[in-house]
């Protein structure tokens, strides 16, 4: 692990048994994409995403039917064995969601407030405390929100014109980017003026561009000490969403900014939401934050493979390292930070199987049908024959056993 994580937020806020900030590892999160009233769905989901590595889930609260449903979703996931905390994510209507149901605000584990959404004019204030106040009595921590989508237009106004007065206004973008952050900040104090602990307080400022949310964040932890949740909002679909969030959030967490973090992917339709919590994953692990899967390096491939048995090779031990892990994960503590290299010839090939735990470097076209394998820097065997893939696997096998099976 690299030394960025002792610059985030020395605030640890507990949420439900999950550290956030304090130094502690950034945590993976996710939300789900089910109408929460419908309770076998969206335990069915949580599920999912808990398995597949969300240390918290995210559910919509939108009416008296999805608030009504969450102790029987927390029920019916204690019953399953799956304790991933739950956090509540409220808009509009959240006041008087938490004032008529009270064990449903216990079955959550933190409040997620849209400072933009909690009402309009001389009742933004009164809504506003009656959710800091519903946390406060609950012990429960909460997320300040905001978002640029939803930015508290009455705020916004205000900074407006106060730029609008100076000598020299600023760009508008610099002055919404203020408001976002002073809507953050600003609703941090009064919560902690109605009550609410420092350490039960977390901050997101989501933007859906990546310079203006690289912007926002820096300004933001210069600011604060709140743990900060990051995320690129409306980071859009597949191939760009991935790139864009994972742009943006590179650089900030890099400069040691953010506790946590959630990638907003908009799903292709039919395909699982556990993609979110898959590429969270892979960002924090490329990054050397956390370790989570064996990671398999291979080269892009090139002229000199001309079959396509390289390319199934790594697909084929990549799954297999997938398939293995929750077993693996029990059995086999530290495994998740094996690398296993598939390199498709001799020019790459032995250097880099030398850098992995274990290796192997394939015959390239022209080169001998034989593969070297590499094991803890080592030629250790020469593969050869119809069995390459399946004695491969079986190195890979007998390595973790021994590597990992006595700690
Ligand atoms: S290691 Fe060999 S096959 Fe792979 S990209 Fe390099 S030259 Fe091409």
């Amino acid at each position: 692990m690299i030394e960025h994580i002792s610059r985030r937020s020395s605030v640890a806020v507990d949420v439900g048994g999950v550290t956030v900030g304090g130094g502690a590892p950034v945590v993976v999160q996710s939300m789900t994409n089910t109408d929460t009233a419908d309770v076998a769905a969206t335990v069915r989901q949580v599920i999912e995403l808990a398995r597949a590595g969300s240390e918290l889930v995210r559910v919509t609260v939108n009416t008296e039917a999805a608030m009504a449903a969450l102790p029987a979703i927390r029920e019916r996931l204690d019953a399953q064995g799956v304790a991933v905390p739950l956090v509540g994510d409220f808009h509009f209507n959240g006041h008087r969601l938490v004032s008529k149901y009270p064990h449903s605000v216990a079955a959550l584990a933190k409040l997620r407030i849209n400072p933009g959404n909690v009402g309009r004019g001389s009742k933004r204030d009164e809504q506003f405390a009656a959710l800091i106040e519903a946390a406060i009595d609950h012990g429960k921590p909460v997320r300040i929100g905001v978002n640029w989508g939803s930015l508290d237009q009455a705020l916004l106004a205000r900074l407006m014109d106060e730029n609008a007065a100076l000598p020299k206004p600023r760009p508008v973008e610099a002055v919404m980017r203020e408001a976002l952050i002073r809507s953050a900040l600003e609703s941090a104090e009064a919560a902690e003026k109605l009550g609410l602990p420092h350490d039960r307080i977390i901050i997101s400022c989501k933007v859906s561009g990546v310079q203006p949310l690289i912007a926002v964040y820096r300004d933001l932890a210069a600011r604060c000490d709140y743990p900060l949740h990051l995320g690129l909002t409306e980071a859009g679909m597949g191939v760009k969403g991935i790139v864009a969030s994972s742009a943006a959030l590179a650089v900030l967490l890099q400069e040691g900014i953010g506790d946590t973090i959630r990638i907003s992917l908009t799903p292709e339709p039919g395909a699982p939401r556990t993609e979110e919590v898959r590429v969270a994953q892979e960002l924090l692990q490329a990054m050397g934050l956390r370790d989570f899967m064996p990671q398999v390096v291979a080269c892009p491939g090139c002229g000199r493979t001309t079959s396509t048995f390289f390319q199934e090779l790594a697909r084929d031990i990549q799954n297999y390292l997938r398939a293995q892990m929750p077993a693996w994960r029990k059995r086999y503590p530290g495994v998740e930070g094996l690398t296993v290299a598939v390199m498709g010839c001799v020019v790459n090939g032995p250097g880099e199987s030398k850098h992995a735990d274990i290796g192997i470097s394939l015959p390239g076209t022209g080169e001998r049908p034989v593969a070297p394998v590499y094991v803890d820097g080592e030629k250790t065997v020469t593969l050869k024959g119809e069995t390459i893939a399946e004695d491969f696997q079986a190195i890979i096998e007998d390595y973790v056993a021994r590597r990992f099976g006595g700690a």
